[in-house]
């Protein structure tokens, strides 16, 4: 028998009118992906092909990190005209020779594309064959484009994993059912899940991408799949290509979340619904009582979220349905519908969800609706705090662990933080 745990349903939004907005975006780009990229493919290097804007960004994303062995660094490819594209691919090629040298520790090399028009000209692409012909089988050379006028900054993640996916070695029809998580998850949470699904009896379980680029899972017709992140279309269409099929589940955001995706697995493998209570329940039990105690704090609360991460649907739906939080509205940098079908139907009726972006009237219908927290960008969140609204940095929620029961309370803390900030700051301005 397999593991059916009834899920509330709420009306949906699974045919919901999205407002689809084609305007000046404040994104960060696919190259802060490289953050936590380089954190969980612990022997791989990414080389940004780019201008000294890259290089900044990369820097003030990367923020205080010192690194003894830097595992991101930036190859500056300044100004010049096509007859300079010869000198631009020995260079490049100088670059990661002399790179290679001198680390040997690094097993994965992956060359990332950016904007400039100087690099736009370069292939890459032929780079990383030519590359890899040199220097196969010590290091493998990929190539993606983190590049700020194809990506946004998730995006970044699912380019490389997409990169990555050909070189997956090939599982035959006759290999056992396996399960592979898809996405980059925070050590920690990633041993959480695999416990889990473990303890459920799912032994052939693998996560994508490897901690080290020697691990790269095998792939085949008897793979199933499991999307950890909402913004991996990129990558699963690739899986897809090798003959992978994708369990449809919502995200592992809070309990329900959570319960739902794992319960997924459940289903696919024919775990049984009592030796799926087993493991799940005290878990379940334990981040139901904490979102209980946070709930007060965050209930009747309205949320705003400008489009960034991807993450918003699946945060929007924890927020509403297990803290009662209001939507004001839902925007989304990319809004796949087929992935987030489950998402939708568990949004309240009537949210408001936009895809895309024109900053300047969403800022307008942001400032209308005058919401207790926007979630948006750091470009966007000084001056609306400046505004007097509260905000929360969209990319801390990439950063911080925040899949799974355990994280479910930390995940609505989050939220709770700065409205509270905001309300201590308020009781002293008032005393004053
Ligand atoms: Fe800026 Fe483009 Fe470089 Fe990103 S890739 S930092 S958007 S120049």
């Amino acid at each position: 028998m397999s593991a059916v745990i009834p899920l509330q349903r709420a009306d949906g939004c699974a045919d919901a009118p999205v407002l689809r907005e084609r305007g000046q975006r404040e994104v960060f780009c696919g190259l802060t992906g490289i953050i936590w990229l380089h954190r969980k493919i612990q022997d791989a290097f990414f080389l940004v092909v780019g201008s000294r804007t890259c290089a900044h960004l990369l820097q003030s994303a990367a923020g205080v990190m010192i690194f003894a062995e830097p595992r991101f660094a930036t190859a500056i490819i300044d100004e010049r005209d096509l007859a300079g594209l010869a000198d631009a691919n020995e260079e490049l090629d100088r670059v990661v020779r002399r790179l290679l040298e001198r680390r040997p520790d690094i097993k994965m090399l992956f060359l990332v594309g950016s904007c400039p028009s100087e690099v736009i000209k370069l292939d890459l692409s032929r780079a990383a064959e030519r590359l890899s012909r040199e220097f196969l089988p010590q290091v493998r050379i990929l190539n993606y484009s983190g590049s700020g006028i194809e990506t946004t900054f998730t995006q970044g993640e699912d380019a490389c994993l997409a990169s990555l996916v050909p070189q997956l070695p090939q599982a035959s029809a006759q290999d056992p059912a396996s399960l592979l998580v898809v996405g980059c998850l925070p050590d920690v949470v990633e041993d959480q899940l695999a416990r889990q699904l473990r303890a459920m009896g799912i032994h052939e379980l693998q996560f994508f991408p490897p901690r080290s680029s020697r691990a790269l899972p095998a792939v085949g017709p008897n793979t199933r799949y499991l999307l950890a992140q909402p913004f991996l279309g990129e990558a699963a269409r690739a899986l897809d290509a090798r003959g992978a099929s994708r369990l449809p589940a919502p995200f592992p955001f809070g309990v329900e979340g959570t319960t739902g995706w794992l319960q997924a697995a459940a289903t696919a493998f024919g775990v049984s619904t009592a030796r799926f209570e087993e493991v799940t329940l005290p878990a379940r039990e334990r981040a139901t009582r904490a979102l209980a105690r946070l709930r007060p704090r965050l209930e009747g609360r309205s949320v705003f979220f400008f489009p960034d991460s991807q993450l918003e649907l699946p945060l929007a739906r924890f927020l509403s349905r297990e803290l009662g939080m209001r939507l004001a509205e839902v925007g989304t940098p990319y809004l796949h519908r087929e992935h987030l079908r489950q998402e939708l139907e568990w949004l309240p009726a009537g949210t408001v969800l936009s895809e895309g972006q024109d900053v300047e009237r969403q800022l307008d219908r942001c400032r209308a609706q005058a919401p207790d927290i926007v979630v948006c960008g750091l470009g966007l969140a000084n001056p609306l705090e400046a505004e007097g609204l509260t905000t929360k940095w969209a990319i801390e929620l990439v950063f911080s662990p925040v899949h799974g029961y355990e994280q479910a309370a930390d995940l609505a803390e989050l939220f709770a933080r700065p409205l509270l900030r905001r309300e201590k700051l308020a009781a002293e301005a008032a005393c004053n």
